[in-house]
């Protein structure tokens, strides 16, 4: 089981950081993708229509990279009110300071300021919870940053089967996949985020591909054509590793000797990026054109997905003497 926020379209450090692990995930297991819109509340509340509108946008994207829905489930989030219905019984047994305590909790609250300080927003690792729980899920991506999150759950999941579960394990206990996900920069040499304004859209098109990658930062030591450069610090070159490996050595050599270039690095890159990208772009504009389809692609994977929340549900009730 894994998730995204809707937020919006999607960037290059989605696909490499995500996406393309999710292709392989319909490859080899019976995989549950959420397109997580009640997240995008916890800090966007003010703003239901951005959240409506960004999850086709992302859908779209999650296609356009190759993540098959014949061979997993794609389902939205608030569409199945088991997952609610969950968090709100796991919550009469989650201590607040277990909330509390979740790191990034104070960490984001100091970021983002006290309007988000809501009952929801201190709740959302306990809704990541049932997200995953409500399916059973047994083994979830993360990245280091989010294992606190995950043993969060854990604690939740073996404090409920502990109290209700008379010995049989009602609820799964989730387990981390850690996932290396590729450090993707973006065009100012910081993470790629669309909050920093650094990133480079699956839905561009080439012309402004060619222009984000011409404005990249380098590095600054490399003044003139034939400086010797430090490749190890430049994000164009970074990238040049998840795009085209095997060129890698080439750019590298070149770099450091000052035979290359960053005007003409930047310009092959550029041109090495839109080819990488260009089957991608071209399946995404057949499914932005057929927003029917994808609708139909996200209300039968939430069909599906919430026929198996339902039966852990009734599971939970019994457990609970709630029936
Ligand atoms: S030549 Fe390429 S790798 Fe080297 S600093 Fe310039 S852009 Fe970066």
């Amino acid at each position: 089981m894994s998730g995204m926020r809707s937020t919006g379209r999607l960037h290059i450090g989605h696909l490499f950081g995500v996406l393309e692990q999710w292709v392989e995930y319909c490859k080899t297991a019976d995989a549950f993708f959420e397109i997580a819109d009640l997240h995008a509340f916890t800090t966007g509340f003010t703003e239901p229509q951005a959240i409506r509108d960004a999850r086709n946008e992302m859908v779209v994207d999650w296609l356009a990279a190759g993540v098959d829905p014949s061979a997993s489930t794609f389902y939205l989030q608030s569409a199945i009110p088991e997952i609610m219905e969950l968090q709100a019984l796991l919550a009469m047994i989650t201590p607040v300071s277990w909330l509390e305590r979740v790191p990034t909790y104070k960490g984001q609250i100091e970021a983002l300021g006290q309007e988000i300080a809501t009952y929801g927003f201190l709740g959302y690792p306990l809704l990541q919870l049932c997200d995953i729980a409500a399916f059973r899920g047994e083994r979830v991506p993360v990245g280091r940053d989010q294992l606190a999150h995950l043993e969060f759950g854990r604690e939740v999941v073996r404090r409920f089967n502990y109290l209700y579960g008379e010995g049989v394990e009602v609820l799964v206990e989730p387990q981390a996949t850690l996932t290396e996900a590729a450090e993707v920069p973006g065009t100012d040499g910081r993470k790629m985020s669309k909050s920093y304004r650094n990133d480079i859209l699956l839905a561009d098109d080439e012309a402004t591909t060619v222009e984000k990658v011409r404005s990249m930062i380098t590095d600054p030591q490399k003044i003139r054509r034939h400086d010797p450069g430090h490749p190890e610090i430049c994000p164009v070159f970074a990238l040049w590793k998840l795009v085209k490996p095997a060129h890698v050595p080439l750019v590298e050599e070149t770099c450091r000797s000052g035979a290359l270039g960053c005007v003409q690095d930047k310009g092959d890159f550029a041109e090495a990026l839109n080819a990488y990208l260009r089957p991608i772009r071209e399946r995404r504009k057949v499914f932005a054109g057929d927003i029917p389809q994808v609708e139909r692609i996200i209300a039968e994977g939430s069909e599906k997905a919430r026929t198996v929340a339902a039966q852990t549900l009734a599971d939970v009730r019994r457990a609970m003497k709630l029936t």
